[in-house]
């Protein structure tokens, strides 16, 4: 059944959503779209400077993503002109001030308290140890990110916390509030661990994430490799009740040094048993981190059925049992997945897809789908029936990017929808773990999820980049120093 708010259209009574994102990117767009066709009004806020003012024409709410409150109060004042009925967040770093607004209006959403927690990696591992469910060990540790000189001895990581054990190895270097894998690395004995901790060092102190005032940014943990497949699901709680849209297997091994995201495939081909314990497991994972209503990314590894991780036992409590997988659940994010990838899903507004196989025509992306629920529609959605996968082009490695050939031939693989290049022709490029982007996007549907992987490999097969060593450029601070310095 269609909800009342479909009918509602004129401009001072007209149904209004709130989108909080970074940029303007293809994801606004999307929704943009979506949002015509429902006969709703968008009102976007934006992490820009409010002195320029609307450089984009959108009307967006200027925003600085790194104080809350002043964009909390600047969201609630524009608010009053021209009243919200729902919120949705586009990346990671708005979800705080999104659930506050979302809060002060009396709208459902997920709690702060809980997006605080899902947006920190140190405590989403408190609450699911708290609630007694899968974790690997960790060890809080201080990265002095303002230029203390004080190191970090391999031996001996400087923690937080006082009377830890000896960590073990394989381990993981993580940063609590960065995404997208950054900055995430594999030690396997002292000496990567310590040039692993050097390196995040480098990272956080970035003039980039400097400018984000984030003082998570100065912490990271060191924890247990969790061995395993790993999946990501995506899904919408709904009053507290989680809707899976869909379960994707990462179908690259994803064992380190660092953790480039690949291909997404789904629907997965894990067996039923594991996907329902891959549900189960995030299901509890989002109650302990106290998540609610509003879309959810979770990610999981799936370990082989040994009781413990590798490394200490007294933290890695399992609940599922011996004999059985057990999913450790590494986050669950409290917004929908990122930008470009939201495109390998579409959803049947049909509730009951067996009795009627939807045309392509009536399939509605994910973002009109996450529109109807921040306007109070009950999920009953269920994913397109044909096989779908998503491959984040990896960059290759360091360097300026000169071109990509073999776009066209990419495109004519069987089963291949689309290849987007979203790198800039002569953009630096910067590979993982200091890099926060991909050189683009491939994606494709079929029949199964073996021909969507098998075109998705074809095609990236098919590209090749052309990336110029880069030369030491200087920054105008560095420029400025040096003639101050002589
Ligand atoms: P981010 O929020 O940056 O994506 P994650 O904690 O999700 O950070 O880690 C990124 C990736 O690193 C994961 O998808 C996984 O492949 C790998 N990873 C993270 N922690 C572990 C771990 N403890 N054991 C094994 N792999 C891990
Ligand atoms: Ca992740």
């Amino acid at each position: 059944m269609q909800s009342s708010w479909l009918w509602c259209n004129g401009a001072s009574t007209m149904t209004r959503i709130l989108i909080l994102a970074t940029t303007t990117g293809y994801q606004t767009r999307a929704f943009g779209d979506a949002a015509v066709r429902l006969g709703v009004d968008l009102v976007f806020a934006t992490d820009r400077c409010h002195l320029i003012e609307d450089p984009w024409q959108d009307h967006a709410i200027p925003i600085r993503f790194y104080d809350e409150d002043a964009s909390v109060a600047a969201i609630l004042e524009a608010a009053r002109e021209r009243p919200i009925d729902g919120v949705l967040v586009v990346g990671d770093r708005p979800t705080v001030i999104a659930a506050r607004v979302a809060q002060a209006l009396g709208l459902p959403g997920h709690p702060t308290a809980a997006v605080e927690t899902a947006r920190h990696k140190q405590r989403t591992r408190e609450s699911l140890r708290a609630a007694g469910l899968p974790t690997p060990w960790w060890i809080p540790v201080t990265l002095n990110a303002r230029g203390s000189t004080r190191r970090v001895p391999a031996h001996s990581p400087q923690p937080s916390q006082p009377s830890l054990e000896p960590l073990s190895y394989p381990c993981v270097v993580k940063p609590v509030a960065l995404s997208g894998s950054r900055g995430v690395m594999r030690a396997d004995n002292e000496t990567e661990l310590a040039t692993a901790l050097d390196r995040l060092r480098a990272i956080v102190r970035s003039p980039e994430l400097r400018a984000e005032r984030n003082e998570a940014h100065d912490a990271a943990l060191i924890e247990g490799f969790i061995p395993g497949r790993e999946y990501a699901l995506e899904g919408l709680l709904h009053h507290g009740e989680l809707h899976v849209l869909a379960i994707f297997d990462k179908p690259d091994p994803l064992d380190g040094p660092f953790f480039e995201e690949t291909i997404y495939l789904t629907p997965s081909a894990a067996l039923e048993d594991t996907q329902r314990a891959i549900v189960e497991g995030i299901t509890r994972a989002a109650a302990a981190i106290g998540l609610h209503h509003g879309p959810v990314h979770a990610e999981c590894r799936v370990s082989p059925s040994t009781p413990e991780p590798q490394g200490r036992p007294e933290h890695g409590r399992g609940t599922t049992g011996s004999g059985q997988a057990q999913v450790f659940v590494l986050e669950v994010a409290a917004r929908p997945i990122g930008g470009l990838c939201a495109q390998s899903l579409r959803f049947s507004l049909n509730p009951n897809p067996k009795s009627l196989i939807p045309s392509p025509q009536s399939l509605i992306p994910l973002e009109e789908l996450l529109l109807r629920h921040a306007l109070g529609d009950a999920p009953a959605w269920r994913r397109e029936p044909d096989a779908s996968g998503v491959m984040m082009i990896p960059i290759p490695r360091r360097g300026v990017l000169r071109g990509v050939d073999g776009v066209d031939a990419a495109r004519q693989v069987p089963h291949i929808v689309d290849v987007q290049i979203t790198a800039k022709m002569d953009q630096r490029l910067l590979p993982l773990p200091e890099g926060a982007s991909y050189l683009g996007f491939i994606f494709a549907r079929g029949p199964h999820p073996r021909a969507v992987e098998d075109a998705l490999r074809a095609a990236h097969a098919c590209l090749r980049c052309a990336i110029d060593a880069e030369f030491p450029v200087l920054d105008a601070a560095q420029i400025h120093y040096n003639l101050r310095h002589g």
